[in-house]
């Protein structure tokens, strides 16, 4: 239904937006986080990396356009397109006064290879102002912006040390929304002590949402993380990769057939990663999935209540 896929990809979706492979170049917009400079908390989330959960982006010291080349550099290697999105990756990427997100964007923005920006960011991050800012840079070029949500469970949001409640969130959506701006929200799968039935009902929250994109991804543990210390005293349970085909299937049969997957796999460092060493072999993960959806004969949306 989607290509090749029975889920709707987003290459899928800017294949046929762009009318070519479109490549996203991470982008380290030298901010920080509340989450962590003390403003919120300062330990950040539990899971989170030393970059700010953004591994593959450039120097952060070097200008948005000096990376902009870079990373064309690097992705030169793996696909050939010129179509580019400039994806604001790691930190809160709207955790700045409206000026300074204004002249970062519009550097990106200003670039004539780009033809789309993703920014990452919080809930907690955005307002009124910023929200305009916002609606003015999509009026421009194709944007979406990304928020963090990881699950609907406030218990769960605790352990995790997001920092801020299921109300934000909707809170922030519904702003987006009211600006037209595309959103797209991060669930993890796998975390601890979360049931497939709680895991599932995030899934279905975010659908609910009619969200523009969806990114799904396991659990990673990454080295010098309170994860991974959390991990090496208590190890609890980390999903199969069995067990983890399941649940994706099992969710995108939940998930509204509009709404566009960003992935499904995770993409960290292999030499940061400590477990699950399964999610290292992306293919092998994918062509599972395809594989238990064939023979389910089942696809996206199947068991969604539209
Ligand atoms: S909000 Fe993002 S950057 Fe901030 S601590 Fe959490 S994962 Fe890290």
């Amino acid at each position: 239904m989607w290509d090749d896929k029975r889920y709707h990809t987003l290459n899928y979706e800017l294949k046929k937006i762009f009318g070519e492979k479109t490549v996203k170049l991470s982008i380290d917009g030298n901010f920080t986080c509340p989450n962590r400079d003390g403003t919120i908390g300062k330990k950040g989330c539990i899971f989170c990396s030393e970059r700010g959960s953004g591994d593959f982006t450039s120097d952060r010291n070097k200008s948005i356009t000096e990376q902009i080349v870079e990373q064309k550099q690097i992705m030169s290697n793996k696909w050939i397109s010129s179509t580019y999105i400039a994806y604001f990756q790691n930190y809160t990427n709207t955790y700045d006064t409206v000026e300074n997100l204004r002249i970062k964007f519009y550097e990106a923005l200003n670039n004539k290879d780009i033809k789309g920006i993703a920014i990452a960011t919080r809930p907690d991050c955005i307002n009124e102002e910023i929200a305009e800012l916002l609606k003015e840079i999509n009026s421009k070029t194709f944007l979406w912006v990304e928020l963090g949500l990881q699950t609907i469970h406030d218990k769960t949001a605790k352990f995790l040390r997001r920092g801020y409640d299921l109300i934000q969130f909707d809170k922030a959506i519904r702003l987006l929304k009211s600006k037209n701006i595309r959103t797209v929200v991060h669930l993890i799968i796998g975390l601890p002590y979360e049931t497939s039935e709680k895991i599932l009902e995030s899934v279905k929250y975010v659908s609910d949402l009619n969200v523009w994109g969806i990114k799904l991804h396991m659990l990673h543990i990454i080295k010098n993380t309170d994860l991974e210390h959390y991990y090496l005293k208590k190890s609890f349970h980390l999903m199969s990769q069995e067990e983890y085909v399941n649940i994706i299937c099992d969710s995108l049969e939940l998930i509204n057939p509009d709404i566009v997957i960003h992935r499904i796999t995770g993409d960290g460092k292999k030499s940061d990663l400590v477990a699950p060493k399964w999610t290292l072999n992306k293919l092998k993960v994918l062509s599972e999935i395809d594989r238990n959806l064939k023979e389910r004969q089942s696809f996206q949306g199947k068991k969604a209540v539209l």
